[in-house]
């Protein structure tokens, strides 16, 4: 059986999650805490070093924003320019950005930034997504260190001191930013923050004809250069109440682009629009843990007292975890095309992936599929 949390609907599997004596997650307990929190002092606290940032910058800019063109890039760049602040927006391409993710990163440079878009080789980024996708279960792999290797290498190369972050997973951390001194984004905070999975960008070469000079992108700066420029960091989402929701509202009024219907396999129409590969990403979190990406959500609604419990528990049932054929209408076969994969391999690799505690099994121990190749979440009915 599965045990989920008595207050939204996240199931014990997700990692780094723990129950408390009433069986409430430690996210909801979290969230619980922010009401204690006095966001007039958060707001200060965030002024002042922004200010110290800035008063530093000499005719440089003032800060790094890593943008992705998603809504809560839109709202950072937004609220850095209300406060000041002269970003300089750095964008590591997705994996496999759409049409409407292209559109939404043109709106944001048309917010009055400056923006850099590091690219990096396709032919081998595609073959990174592949080894990720077999080796680790995770077809962003390459993302997910991109992200946070270029601004940083880029935070060295133009000494910009500042990378202004938005949300962390860990709600209680404003940053090294805050700290008076020691406070550098060594290799030690990546190792903690990035979450590379156990697989080491060192690892890669000899892979798939992978050599040195393709990953330079996704090599974290050594710690000597960050600490020479004095590279640090900031999340918002310590210093300003975050939500996904209020921050897709607020980067609509400043021309951001939704979908005209929610996005495959989630609730709503104003995330994740910017990687076709998403849908894969998603599907494997639902494989390996038995939740996806509407239980996130529905989570967070549910906190936020926008819907109860019970409709959380329908819309999960209905929406997680479907069989990626689509999303954001791109059909499946043409995302695995381009990294070299045919559904029936696809099928396979998910299967070595699939937590099969979590899925109800037939008499020989086999995956039950139905129709559309979903599979079925054991006590779905009882979260
Ligand atoms: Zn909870």
């Amino acid at each position: 059986m599965i045990r989920y949390c008595t207050k939204c609907v996240m199931p014990e599997t997700k990692p780094d999650i723990y129950f408390d004596e009433h069986g409430v997650c430690s996210a909801c307990v979290h969230y619980e805490r922010r009401a204690e929190v006095d966001w007039d002092t958060r707001r200060v606290e965030l002024q002042q070093i922004l200010d110290r940032y800035r008063s530093q910058a000499r005719g440089n800019y003032d800060c790094i924003v890593p943008v992705s063109g998603g809504k809560d890039s839109t709202y950072q760049t937004i609220r850095m320019l209300q406060m000041g602040m002269n970003p300089l927006c750095v964008t590591a391409t997705t994996d496999e950005l759409s049409a409407i993710g292209r559109r939404n990163l043109e709106n944001l440079e048309r917010l009055g930034v400056d923006h850099i878009e590091v690219t990096t080789n396709p032919v081998v980024r595609r073959r990174l997504n592949r080894i990720g996708l077999t080796q680790v279960g995770d077809i962003s792999w390459p993302e997910h260190v991109a992200i946070f290797t270029v601004p940083v290498r880029l935070a060295v190369q133009m000494r910009i001191p500042l990378i202004v972050w938005g949300e962390n997973s860990q709600n209680e951390y404003g940053g090294p930013a805050a700290a008076a001194d020691d406070n550098v984004l060594t290799r030690r905070w990546l190792e903690e923050f990035g979450g590379l999975l156990g697989m080491r960008v060192s690892d890669l070469v000899g892979q798939e004809g992978i050599e040195p000079h393709h990953l330079i992108q996704y090599t974290y700066p050594d710690d000597e250069s960050l600490s020479e420029v004095g590279v640090t960091g900031l999340f918002l989402g310590y210093y300003l109440p975050w939500d996904g929701w209020s921050n897709a509202l607020i980067a609509q009024a400043h021309g951001f682009e939704t979908m005209p219907t929610p996005v495959e396999g989630s609730l709503v129409n104003y995330e994740n629009l910017d990687n076709v590969q998403t849908g894969i990403h998603d599907y494997f979190k639902f494989l390996k843990f038995g939740f996806g990406r509407a239980t996130d959500l529905a989570c967070m609604q549910v906190r936020r007292g926008r819907i109860t419990r019970s409709d959380a528990i329908d819309l999960v049932r209905r929406l997680d975890g479907r069989f990626p054929w689509t999303y954001l209408g791109y059909p499946i076969e043409g995302t695995l095309e381009r990294i070299g994969m045919t559904v029936e391999e696809f099928i396979t690799v998910c299967d070595r992936f699939t937590n099969k505690k979590l899925f109800e099994l037939d008499r020989h121990g086999a995956l039950v599929r139905d129709h559309w190749g979903n599979l079925t979440r054991v006590n779905d009915d009882n979260p």
